[in-house]
This record gives C-alpha cells, structure tokens and sequence, in this order.
C-alpha cells in the first residue's frame, strides 16, 4: 500500500490557507533520498549528484538539495538563473544541455559551469561562445538499442542527444588543442528505471569507452558522468531501487575495467532528477463534480497543466483519497481535470473509495517533471507550492499564478483591462 504523506488532517489545514490545487514537499524525505544516494557512492572519493533542475525547478528546493552537498544539472539560461541565485556556481554547475544557444553557453562560462557537449560541432561553437575551459564533460549515444540482459531498456538510436564514439574521440583530440586538460563523458541511455542494473550496465559501457578514449587520445579522463534515469516506484506492487546494491555494483564495474587501467582512478557524477524529489511531492486537489454518464468521473480541481504526465505518457499516479485510506475501493472512476482535451484524466478506470466534492485527493509521485512541466492551456492557471517541515509546519514556496501573471506578457499594451492585471481575483 502506498502511504501519503500527507494527511487529511493537514491536507484539510492547508486548503483552509492556500487555494486548492497546491503541490506539498516533504523536504526530510528528499534530503534521506539524498543522503541514501551519496552512502551508496561514499566508495567513490568524489563522488556528486548534481540534481537536474528541470525535475523541480524551485530555489527554496534546490537550496536544501544543495544543503545535502548536491550540485545543479541546468540546461537553460533560466536554470543557471536559479542556481546562480541560489549560489551554487562554478564546477557546482553541470551543464547538460542540447541545441544549446550562444548566450547560454556564454552564461554557463561566466559562471564557471562544466559544460557538457552534446555534439561535435559545438567545440568551434563554444570556443566562439564562452571559451574552452580546462575541464569540460562529451555526452555520448551508442546508437542502436539498450539493454540489459536481453531486454531492450531505451533507443539511443533513435535519440537525438550526444555523438559516436569516432566523434567523442575526435572532439576529445581537438578540444586538448584548444587548451581543455581534463574530461568527463556522460551518456543518458534510459529513463525512470526502476532494474538496479541500469546504472552498473551504463558505468561499464562509460568505463569502457573512457579507457578506449584515453589510449587513442592521451587525454586525462577525469570523471563520468552517469546523468539521470534511476527510477521510482510510480505503482503500489513496484518496489524502490536499492541504491546501495547499485552503488556496489558499479563499483565492481569500477574495479575491473578502470583501476587495472592507464587511467586508475576518476570520479562518478550523476544528474539524478526523478530519484531526488519525485516521491516527495504530492498534488493535493479537490473533488469539484461527481458525473455519470457511460463512466463514473470525479471533475477535480487540477487539470493536466498543473501535472501533465499521464495525460502525456499515460503515466501511472497512485491516488489517496485523504481521510479515507481505510474504506473499500470498490467504485471506478475516471479522475479528470477540466482542459478541453479528453486525455486530462489522472485515472482511468481507478478503483477507488467513494468520493463526494468537498473530498481531498494526494496525487502521489508528482515532485518530479510535475510542477515544472505545468503549462497555461485553456487559460489554466499554474498553483501554488509549498515545502512541509519536520515539525509539522508549512512555508509557501512559490505562489499561485492570478490572472495578471497570465497576461503579464500584454504589459507593452492597454488591451487587457487595468483591473485584471491586479494580483487578486475579482
Ligand atoms: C532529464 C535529465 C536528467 C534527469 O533525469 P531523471 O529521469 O529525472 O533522473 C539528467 N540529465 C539530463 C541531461 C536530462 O536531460
């Protein structure tokens, strides 16, 4: 059974205080989540998460995640914004981005950022935009499909990120001519993978390359960069990935392939994003409609701009009924937001308890690639969140959007009434 944690009681005490839909945060469950990861790796001298921001893109988050000795894996102008306001700056920052443009680059250089290549061709673009640094990360693609042990995980094949070997290699040459003195290569092969092999299997392909890279090259091979992908139990029968049975692993991959090598020793790095916060964020929102027609639907007051997810990949979310954890599921419902679009439903065919409006639902699983996917469809406003601490306390941490934030991008002309671009309601 998959446990909320947060409870009708305070559930119910927070929609008295914010508008519902509102997203909460237990910030000690992403701070053991952290903690579990950085034990799992402790084998590794220097060893570092860098969170992707684009999972949660919250500074007062990210300020706790940095708290845990993470660093940030940005990927745009606005999150080097967020990491650079929260201090976190130089080899701190993993730049992990692709189609990158050239004031992005610049930023990322001016904050001392690694900067991690996706491509060939962007070594005489960033010498142009930014400059060479002395430590800089290649992303790799295999090409092909990935699996492991016989089943197929992802296609890199078909993925646009990274380049071929004899690219990386020729990079590698071309970037130490032009002053770089220590690299990294990183590859992101599958996502939200709950098999504890996904890890060990893309550190030996990485390990691998790194030393076929170093004997063809000369180049010093300094860390590698596992990037995101490890996943989580999205469903009540799946479990958690034991992260020190992976840390383990990956060090026995470790120990064969880079410790008899040239190389010797180079450090791990991991862009985790999901892994951070995802279980430690819940939609809470409230049940606005009971509707029968050919289906039972409960209208609720969230919509797929507030949690897009399995609108978009018919992803799985695990729905509490708050206050009522011990009654029977015994109806069906579809669970809908109201877009005009028939695939806002964040249930189909769901058993659930009974639910009347008024009811309080925790969409669980929703503090990753939740809030930060949040769109304004349909005029759909994004909502509030707020962190939940330890002591049973709460803070907002970004407000709710009104109706002047949506038309703030009108602010250069007089169509939209002056009263409308107010903070409040009317
Ligand atoms: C999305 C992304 C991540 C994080 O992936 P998760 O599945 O959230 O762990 C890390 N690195 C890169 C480059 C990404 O695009």
């Amino acid at each position: 059974m998959k446990k909320s944690f947060i409870d009708a009681q305070t559930a119910r005490r927070l929609s008295c205080k914010y508008p519902t839909p509102f997203y909460v945060y237990d910030g000690q469950g992403i701070r053991n989540g952290i903690r579990a990861l950085n034990e799992a790796f402790s084998w590794c001298g220097d060893f570092k998460e860098y969170f992707a921001v684009k999972a949660c893109p919250n500074p007062f988050l990210m300020k706790i995640i940095a708290e845990e000795g993470c660093g940030m894996d940005c990927s745009s102008y606005c999150e080097l914004i967020l990491s650079d306001s929260i201090g976190v700056r130089g080899d701190r920052i993993m730049f992990s981005s692709n189609d990158t443009p050239a004031e992005d680059f610049e930023y990322a250089r001016k904050l001392g950022a690694i900067i991690n290549l996706d491509d060939e061709t962007h070594v005489a673009f960033l010498a142009e935009h930014g400059g060479i640094p002395e430590e800089i990360c290649l992303r790799y693609n295999p090409g092909g499909d990935f699996s492991i042990s016989g089943s197929i995980m992802g296609n890199p094949g078909d993925a646009k990120y990274g380049m071929t070997e004899e690219q990386l290699t020729r990079s590698v040459s071309a970037l130490m001519k032009m002053g770089a003195k220590r690299f990294g290569i990183h590859s992101f092969l599958a996502s939200n993978m709950t098999e504890p092999e996904y890890y060990p299997t893309l550190a030996g392909i990485l390990f691998e390359l790194a030393v076929r890279v170093n004997e063809k090259t000369g180049a010093e091979i300094s860390f590698v960069n596992l990037s995101g992908g490890i996943g989580i139990p999205y469903r009540p029968e799946e479990t958690a990935p034991d992260l020190s049975y992976i840390g383990r692993r990956v060090k026995e991959k470790y120990d064969a392939v880079i410790v008899p090598s040239r190389i010797k020793k180079l450090s791990i790095k991991t862009e985790l994003g999901r892994y951070i916060t995802g279980p430690h964020g819940i939609l809470v929102t409230k049940a606005i409609h009971v509707k029968h027609i050919y289906k039972e639907y409960i209208g609720v007051d969230a919509c797929a701009a507030n949690l897009m997810r399995p609108a978009m990949y018919g992803a799985y979310h695990h729905i509490t009924v708050l206050g009522k954890e011990n009654e029977a599921c015994d109806r069906k419902y579809d669970v809908t937001g109201g877009l005009c679009e028939n695939n806002d439903k964040f249930a189909v065919d769901r058993m659930l308890p009974e639910i009347v409006p008024g009811d309080l639902l925790a969409i669980h699983d929703a503090g990753a690639h939740g809030y930060s996917m949040g769109y304004n469809y349909n005029g759909k406003l994004r909502c509030a969140e707020i962190l939940l601490k330890p002591d049973g306390s709460d803070e907002l941490i970004r407000r709710a959007e009104t109706p002047a934030d949506y038309f703030a991008t009108f602010d250069f002309c007089d169509i939209i009434k002056p009263e409308f671009s107010e903070r409040e309601r009317l």
